[in-house]
């Protein structure tokens, strides 16, 4: 078996609540609370769950955005999880974000041109003329004209300005790209351009994508695998067709009833369709941490939390859940 290109151990990443007087850390949100995945080169790993479910903050511990309290993040053979930010300079060429809104992550007093080229120009790379043309090279594979070179992206839709996010993101040819939510601000008839765009330049250069989103058919529909996330764990991971087709776990099943089904034969069951909101992070659920929204939690849910383990359907492919039970 090849060696994933990014491998994530148990990683946790837990943010101080403080008070008192002396603003101590009197609790912790545990956003990331133990989550191992791994990418592999040129595919796609979806990782899907509700808004506060802690993906955002795993995508930004990966790009080291944000330091993990504990755990392992290896890229390309290299433990990237305690490196300085000078020793991270060299990494962060082969691993980039691309952001859920545009309009934020581009500096507005930049010209395209500028954005675009910023990363060459942090990492000493090429003379301003050699830059210039690439950014051009840039804009043609993204679909925008050559003329956006010497404008600003204000001057653009949501969609060019993402096309705009995503030619600085493949600047420096990485190997890796987290895209945290990069077409949830965008219109519908939108968001199939900017996702084609995506796949076209993966095939072209052989690009893995760390593709986080709340929206489990915009997720199916670009991964090679999918992993769904609840309040700081992985509940499901395995093949993108077989968990849409024979989800596991309770909490991905009502993912799946919630998508729009216009054939009511393949609506999701209805017991599995969630009820209330996800708790707090701060004082999670004792257990699996799913059991307060189960409609098949026992006993044993509430005492044990379960592992994330291999299913009985898991022969070709990996395929695995945190359930205790078969259900
Ligand atoms: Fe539901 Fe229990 Fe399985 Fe958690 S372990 S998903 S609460 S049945």
């Amino acid at each position: 078996m090849n060696t994933p290109l990014l491998e994530v151990n148990d990683l946790k990443v837990y943010f101080p609540v403080k008070g008192g007087i002396l603003m101590r850390a009197k609790n912790y949100n545990k956003a990331v609370d133990g989550v191992s995945i791994h990418v592999n080169a040129g595919e796609t790993l979806g990782l899907v769950g509700e808004s506060g479910c802690g993906k955002s903050t795993l995508g930004k511990a990966i790009v080291r955005l944000l330091k993990p309290t504990e755990g392992q993040i290896i890229f390309d053979g290299n433990d990237i999880s305690t490196l300085s930010a000078s020793e991270l300079k060299p990494i962060r060429r082969d691993i980039q974000m691309i952001f859920q809104d545009p309009g934020e992550s581009l500096n507005s007093r930049l010209t395209v041109g500028a954005l675009i080229g910023e990363p060459f120009e942090i990492h000493n790379l090429d003379s301003p003329e050699s830059r210039r043309r690439k950014v051009l090279e840039l804009l043609d594979q993204v679909g925008l004209p050559a003329n956006a070179i010497d404008r600003y992206p204000f001057e653009f839709s949501g969609g060019q300005r993402q096309r705009i996010g995503i030619a600085r993101a493949i600047a420096l040819e990485p190997k890796l790209i987290i895209c945290d939510e990069p077409v949830s601000a965008l219109d519908v008839s939108i968001q199939s351009q900017i996702l084609n765009l995506m796949l076209n330049l993966q095939q072209k250069m052989q690009l893995s994508y760390l593709f986080v989103a709340h929206d489990l058919a915009v997720v199916k529909h670009v991964s090679d695998r999918i992993a769904i996330m609840y309040l700081g764990h992985i509940m499901e991971i395995g093949d993108a067709d077989e968990i849409y087709r024979d989800a596991k776990h309770p909490y991905t099943r009502a993912l799946i009833a919630a998508i729009p089904e216009p054939d009511p034969s393949r609506r999701g069951r209805t017991k599995d369709v969630l009820q209330g909101d996800v708790p707090s992070p701060i004082d999670p659920p004792t257990g699996c941490v799913f059991h307060t929204r189960c409609a098949h939690a026992r006993p044993q849910c509430v005492a044990e939390q379960p592992n994330l383990r291999e299913t009985a359907s898991s022969e070709l492919t990996s395929h695995k859940v945190a359930c205790h039970f078969d259900l």
